[in-house]
């Protein structure tokens, strides 16, 4: 009986059916499946939609990340418990798996720091954002997750955590999953995406690296740009904790999980 964390992407041209069946045979054959998902896309979406623009804010080292004051965070929440936890729960449920939609507030499952400055530079100027959502996972509330596992239930984690301060946060969440999969010392956590792996010339789809040691993790960051960079670190962080191999797949193709653990996409051990 294997314990394996699924994070699914929530950009565009996934389609959570295909995932949900390829859980449900995995629960079949006796597996522990735990499901992470962000809310990024379905933020930006409901956002527009409330008359709220995305804004994003560039750090001095290049990263981007999601400026969250507390509207954003209002907004963050409505789409990730609101919008695509109950879109995978019904996908689930739809093939006969048992889900249960929590959230990493619930029961502390997801606790962190929260930043309390945000350096970023807004018109080539270093600025400091005090009033900012966001942190990190740094401990999962395994607990309740073997709760439910061991009743037949399949957790489905929404974002936001539970930070230190007692507020929510923004979090990144392909990092929690890791973070999960290494406090149930899961054997395989896999990144689903909307990409099949880490490419060494992105957009070129030709160009996957099927696999990348502990040792090449390094110089494989420095070739991902973007949100990727966030998965390459989140594998990092599971191996760390003790997983055995963190999968970075296509999400977007039918059986995305039986192809994964196939091996297709970038396996990183
Ligand atoms: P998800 O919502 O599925 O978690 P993200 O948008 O967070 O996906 O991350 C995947 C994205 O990372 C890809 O769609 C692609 O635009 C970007 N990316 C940047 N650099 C690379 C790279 N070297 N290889 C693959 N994807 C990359």
């Amino acid at each position: 009986m294997n314990t394996i964390v699924i994070k699914i992407g929530g950009a565009a041209g996934l389609d959570f059916a295909h995932a949900a069946a390829d859980i449900a045979e995995l629960i079949r054959a006796g597996n522990r499946v735990v499901v992470v998902h962000g809310g990024s896309d379905a933020t930006n979406d409901l956002s527009r939609r409330l008359g709220i623009e995305p804004t994003f804010l560039t750090s001095p080292s290049g990263h981007t990340s999601r400026r969250t004051d507390a509207k954003t965070l209002e907004v963050f929440q409505m789409a990730c418990r609101g919008l695509v936890n109950p879109r995978i729960v019904l996908a689930l449920q739809r093939v006969g798996v048992q889900a249960v939609g929590i959230s990493g507030l619930d029961a502390g499952l997801w606790t962190g720091p929260r930043k309390n400055a945000v350096r970023a530079i807004v018109e080539n100027r270093p600025v400091i954002i005090r009033d900012d959502y966001t942190g990190t996972v740094e401990r999962v509330n395994t607990r309740v997750l073997t709760t439910l596992l061991d009743a037949g239930f399949t957790p489905v984690i929404a974002p936001p955590a539970l930070a230190d301060d007692g507020t929510a946060i923004n979090i990144d969440a392909d990092r929690a999953a890791a973070q999960t999969a290494a406090a149930l010392r899961a054997d395989t956590l896999i990144l689903l995406t909307n990409v099949p792996g880490l490419l060494r010339a992105f957009p070129d789809e030709s160009s996957l690296i099927p696999e990348i040691a502990r040792a090449e993790l390094a110089a494989a960051e420095e070739l991902a740009q973007g949100r990727m960079k966030k998965k390459i670190m989140g594998a990092r962080e599971a191996l760390e904790g003790g997983v055995a191999r963190a999968i970075i797949a296509d999400g977007r193709v039918e059986r995305p999980i039986t192809r994964a653990l196939a091996g297709t996409g970038t396996v990183i051990r």
